[in-house]
């Protein structure tokens, strides 16, 4: 456990730092250093080249002689180095002494001759105290100095790690993860949860799939849309495997410098194997996963290189038993195919947005910790919120609380839902427009959405329509309450599909139809998008066009860059037109009938805008009254007015 908490520690702080630019620092140092060192440690006294002493011309004999003469005022000798240093009578004071080479220990003419002309001789002692005490300063400079570059190192190591653990792995590890979530907080996808919880039974009792001759999976993919809670679902899985559990990001393993990358990957694996049985889990895994040989101008030398590593080390001769990888990911289409083939991620979990009972269960999770008025029905805010995904559904409830906060409320209500609701689909509220021609405008076009919402037989019911502003540039809306069955299941039919046309092209209709051709605004751009989008989509993906019943483009409408360049279009030039014409066919007949609709019901509308005006919001459920007054609902619609 110690050891364990050490690690994670290293792992926190290794994490912090730039090392490109610390290393080259590091190195500048040492080098500065290093030259300090080789520079005091060359130059002993005794050695040093270019004495500051003045070298003579004098020779032994001439010293002697000189002696002899009188000339000579004092002598020093040195037996170190074997010179005598010399100071003449008639030299100036402050100039240096002369030096004459001896020849050997013993001096006799020369004691001799001093002795007997009176001049002062004076040996230094020839214990060598000058080395000695040069040895006994430098030594220890260069101890200290040895010291601290040591201690640098150490700190540089500790602190940024970057200097010399350049390839290690940056994962968490952690013993017992304390992650603080259990697989209590992960509601609504339970398949998903089930199989993670098999992949720990695998790691803790492998004896019992081992003896019926069944083969342990190596990696588990867990694929799914953002916000779905996979990164949760790993979270919990730490917390409760009860095994050792390293974490990494995908792009943690992406470095500028090639190489880095795989012996991270290397390092991981190498610690892992240390701890089996224990469980690797790499998020965002499509940072290193991508499929080799892509993008536009030859691929990324680093990348593969990590992503290579990956798979041999998947692969693993020795066999990496008591190792499970799980990995998450929300483009498993960009994933290299190696990586998915079976004997590396044998399994792919799929963890889908969450149905309606999916969506009840992530309400209560979230709901558990926030007060809620008693008239809050989590059951209706579920069946509201088709098409949310977990981490939707945890923020408007988190909008919800910090609305009823901000009014200084008790608890949440329905109101505060609400408007979290609005707030996290369409945006922030802002106060209503003036009376103007814009407002009027703006009124007579979702009044057109809401119209046709009411009165299309396919139709989903009304939620409401609203003129209030929102942030980010929406007038108003309209909304329908989604047949939850529909958009869980996927399945929408022909004739939904072209309601849904006709209804985004009811605003743009409405306008025409009052103001005229030339008034029509650019507010229905996005409108006009999604018409688009659906018409296209129809035709080349649904076959649901006179072209026939095959797909003409994949699913996939991302360009990858680099795969799909070449290949994007499979279809010819005269088909292309063809698909323009459907396209453009179903557009404009569902204008048409939009245009037709309105028209016949003008004064019902200009009645409805009059009142949205007055009271800038109209329910479903009122707007549908007024509309049945004028005519007869659709059988669907009268449904939706019984149920609420
Ligand atoms: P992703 O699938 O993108 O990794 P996350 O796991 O990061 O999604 O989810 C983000 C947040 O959304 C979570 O921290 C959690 O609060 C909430 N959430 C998402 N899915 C669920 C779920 N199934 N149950 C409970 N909470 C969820
Ligand atoms: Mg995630
Ligand atoms: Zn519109």
């Amino acid at each position: 456990m110690k050891q364990a908490e050490g690690k994670v520690l290293m792992g926190k702080l290794e994490r912090r730092g730039k090392h490109p630019l610390k290393s080259s620092l590091v190195t500048g140092t040492v080098t500065a250093v290093w030259l300090m060192l080789q520079t005091t440690l060359a130059t002993p006294p005794s050695m040093a080249q270019g004495s500051p002493r003045e070298s003579s011309g004098l020779t032994y004999s001439a010293l002697v002689q000189k002696i002899q003469a009188g000339e000579v005022a004092r002598v020093e000798i040195d037996p170190v180095r074997g010179v005598a240093e010399v100071r003449l009578k008639n030299q100036p004071k402050d100039s240096a002494p002369q030096e004459v080479v001896l020849f050997g220990d013993s001096n006799p003419e020369l004691i001799d001759a001093a002795r007997k002309n009176n001049v002062d001789l004076e040996v230094q002692p020839s214990t060598d105290g000058g080395t000695v005490a040069w040895l006994i300063t430098h030594g220890l400079l260069a101890f200290v100095l040895l010291m601290v570059l040591l201690m640098f190192l150490r700190r540089t190591t500790n602190s940024s790690g970057q200097a010399m653990s350049f390839g290690k792995s940056k994962a968490r590890f952690q013993m017992e993860a304390k992650t603080g979530v259990l697989f209590d907080d992960v509601a609504g996808i339970e398949e998903a949860k089930e199989e993670l919880q098999e992949v720990v039974t695998f790691l803790k009792k492998p004896e019992r799939f081992t003896a019926v001759g069944a083969k342990i999976p190596k990696g588990v993919l867990l694929v799914g849309p953002p916000g779905t809670g996979k990164t949760l679902l790993a979270k919990a899985i730490a917390g409760e495997a009860g095994v050792p559990f390293f974490s990494i990001s995908g792009s943690e393993f992406v470095e500028m410098f090639v190489g880095v990358g795989a012996s991270r990957v290397r390092d991981l694996f190498k610690k892992a194997k240390e701890n089996a049985p224990c469980i690797i889990f790499i998020d965002e895994i499509d940072a290193v996963g991508r499929q080799r040989g892509t993008g536009i101008g030859g691929g990324n030398d680093e990348r593969e290189q990590t992503l290579n590593q990956l798979l041999t080390e998947m692969d693993g001769f020795e066999g990496n038993a008591g190792i499970i990888i799980i990995a998450a990911t929300n483009r498993p289409d960009v994933l290299d195919s190696a990586l998915l083939r079976p004997g590396r991620f044998d399994r792919q979990v799929q963890v889908d947005l969450p149905s309606y009972k999916g969506r009840l269960g992530i309400l209560e999770v979230h709901a558990r910790n926030k007060k809620l008025d008693a008239s809050v029905s989590l059951e209706t805010i579920a069946r509201r919120t088709p098409g949310f995904s977990g981490a939707e559904l945890a923020n408007m409830l988190n909008e919800a609380a910090i609305l009823t906060a901000r009014r200084r409320k008790e608890a949440v209500t329905p109101l505060e839902i609400d408007d979290a609701i609005d707030r996290v689909t369409t945006g922030m509220t802002l106060t209503p427009l003036l009376d103007s021609k814009k407002k009027r405008l703006i009124a007579y076009h979702e009044v057109g959405h809401a119209l046709l919402m009411t009165l299309l037989k396919n139709s989903d019911p009304l939620n409401k329509v609203t003129i209030i502003p929102r942030s980010g540039g929406i007038g108003g809306f309209a909304q329908q309450s989604f047949n939850e069955e529909m958009i869980d299941s996927g399945l929408y039919t022909r004739s939904w599909l072209l309601d849904r046309i006709t209804i985004a092209l009811g605003g743009r209709a409405a306008e025409e139809e009052v103001f005229g051709d030339a008034e029509i605004t650019v507010g229905a751009s996005n409108d006009i998008q999604v018409v688009a989008n659906l018409a296209r989509e129809m035709v080349t993906r649904y076959g649901m066009s006179d072209l026939g019943p095959f797909a003409l483009e994949s699913g996939n409408s991302e360009v990858f860059l680099g795969r799909d360049w070449m290949s994007r279009v499979e279809y010819s030039e005269e088909v292309a037109t063809q698909i323009d014409q459907q396209v453009r066919t179903i557009a404009v007949r569902c204008y048409a009938e939009s245009r037709r609709i309105i028209r016949e019901n003008r004064e019902l509308m200009d009645q409805l805008v009059d009142m949205l005006l007055e009271q800038e919001t109209i329910e479903g459920e009122q707007f549908r009254q007024i509309v049945g007054q004028h005519t007869t609902l659709p059988e669907k619609q009268l449904m939706a007015a019984k149920v609420s």
